[in-house]
């Protein structure tokens, strides 16, 4: 009798140890446009010079299971972000706010927003765009890759913080002049002396990267680094750029697998660095490769027995607010033969009319942190996050659903140049992002304004 019940107790005892482990499991699945599908923005896809890849976690805890997915792509918004998000969590046995599914931004990559599509056949006036049913063969296999890994997930009980300075990669698109005003500087504009010439600018060289471990034993590697991920574009090659490259030469290296996050990069790009030459992509993959693999060598481990997720909803003031607004807006696009221009006016227009608020998300694990926002924040909304968190491990992967384009200072809308004029939202937007921030993160955060 006495046997029985400390069997039952071992057992009971066993199940708890079960309920409060925390696991893992990786996935990977191949998002390759097919050849003619449309990279950013409508240029049909005629040469795949490497694979594009989404890379991701299933974790666990105490019951419940929560995705991180990076996707190898430009931009995913409205309906076409939802439809993946949406079809990870069924697979992931989770539900969407406990997705976070960012994209990368290359630009040899597909920009895809099916609302904008969707608005574009209401008028009679379609352009070259990503085939609903070859949206969905990518998302299924996206999901089927995602159930493997939720069926094989393996215990953690250690994560690991580690960050190290990228050289000479990142550099600023707004550059000061002394008036007050700014110039921008995009991502092939090291082709132009002065560009080249001019200083980095503000920029966040840090590349932080959190590990996931069994023991000593690294099981998964997650790192955040905040630039547009850019050296060329345009011309119908497809390719994870220099940032996939470098991810995949660390994996191939290490034997462990890496995933790649971009931060707040609206506002940053390699610009200083490329000129769209071979020969710099393959300097900035080095480059950030070698980031990468000293982030790693700092790796300091913490023991972790729980993690912790909060999501909240963001509803950002829009840049087209009223229907009149919205009706010019679309009016213009339908005026247009430019097919690239018609999917951008009217991908304004979609925010403009969109009901759903779109929502950022916290993952706690030990001393870590990471911030999952939509659209293209600007690197300052990382800076504070950075504070908001102080003696906190804070990483931060923008480019969820891109629906709200760029992320902007107050005082970038009153500076005007290339990102508030292209963005979606309006002034007020920081102070929005930054309330989020504070709520997501705790309450000591600073309330200054940005720069
Ligand atoms: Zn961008």
């Amino acid at each position: 009798m006495r046997a029985s019940c400390t069997a039952i107790w071992l057992a009971a005892v066993a199940s708890a140890a079960a309920w409060g482990q925390l696991r893992v499991g990786t996935f990977k699945s191949d998002v390759t446009p097919p050849l003619g599908q449309p990279l950013i923005w409508v240029m049909p896809t005629t040469k795949i010079e490497d694979p594009l890849l989404a890379k991701g976690v299933v974790l666990e805890d105490r019951g419940q299971r929560y995705v991180l997915c990076a996707v190898d792509w430009c931009g995913l918004s409205n309906r076409s972000h939802r439809l993946l998000r949406d079809k990870v969590a069924k697979a992931a046995g989770t539900t969407p706010d406990h997705v976070a599914l960012q994209t990368l931004h290359q630009h040899t990559a597909p920009y895809v927003d099916g609302d904008a599509y969707a608005l574009l056949e209401q008028m009679g006036r379609p352009v070259v765009r990503f085939e609903e049913s070859a949206l969905v063969q990518i998302a299924d296999r996206l999901a089927d890759a995602v159930k493997k890994a939720a069926g094989s997930m393996r215990p953690f009980d250690q994560v690991g913080t580690g960050e190290a300075e990228v050289e000479r990669v990142a550099s600023a698109r707004r550059l000061p002049t002394p008036d007050g005003k700014v110039v921008i500087r995009f991502s092939t504009d090291g082709k132009k002396p002065e560009m080249a010439a001019a200083p980095e600018g503000p920029v966040d060289r840090t590349v932080r990267t959190v590990t996931l471990g069994q023991g000593d034993k690294p099981l998964v590697r997650l790192h955040y680094y905040a630039t547009h991920p850019q050296t060329w574009c345009c011309d119908g090659r497809v390719s994870a750029d220099f940032v996939g490259a470098a991810r995949e030469q660390l994996e191939k290296e290490e034997g462990v697998f890496q995933i790649y996050f971009t931060g707040a990069a609206g506002d940053v790009t390699v610009g200083k660095y490329n000129d769209s030459s071979v020969a710099k992509r393959t300097e900035l993959a080095t480059r950030l490769l070698a980031g990468l693999k000293k982030s790693d060598e700092a790796t300091k481990w913490s023991a972790v027995t729980e993690l912790n997720w909060k999501s909240l909803p963001l509803v950002l003031p829009k840049k087209l607010s009223t229907q009149q607004e919205i009706d010019a807006r679309l009016a213009e696009a339908k005026a247009t033969d430019d097919e690239a221009a018609r999917y951008r006016l009217t991908i304004a227009a979609a925010f403009g009319l969109r009901q759903e608020p779109l929502s950022a998300s916290l993952l706690s694990l030990g001393p870590v942190r990471i911030v999952h926002l939509p659209g293209e924040p600007m690197l300052e909304f990382q800076r504070f996050a950075q504070i908001a968190a102080p003696g906190q491990f804070v990483a931060m992967a923008g480019y969820g659903d891109i629906a709200p384009g760029y992320l902007c200072t107050d005082r970038a809308y009153d500076q005007g140049g290339y990102e508030p004029g292209a963005s979606n939202t309006t002034k007020g937007a920081e102070s929005v992002l930054k309330q989020t921030l504070r709520a997501l993160l705790g309450s000591r955060a600073p309330t200054g304004s940005g720069r």
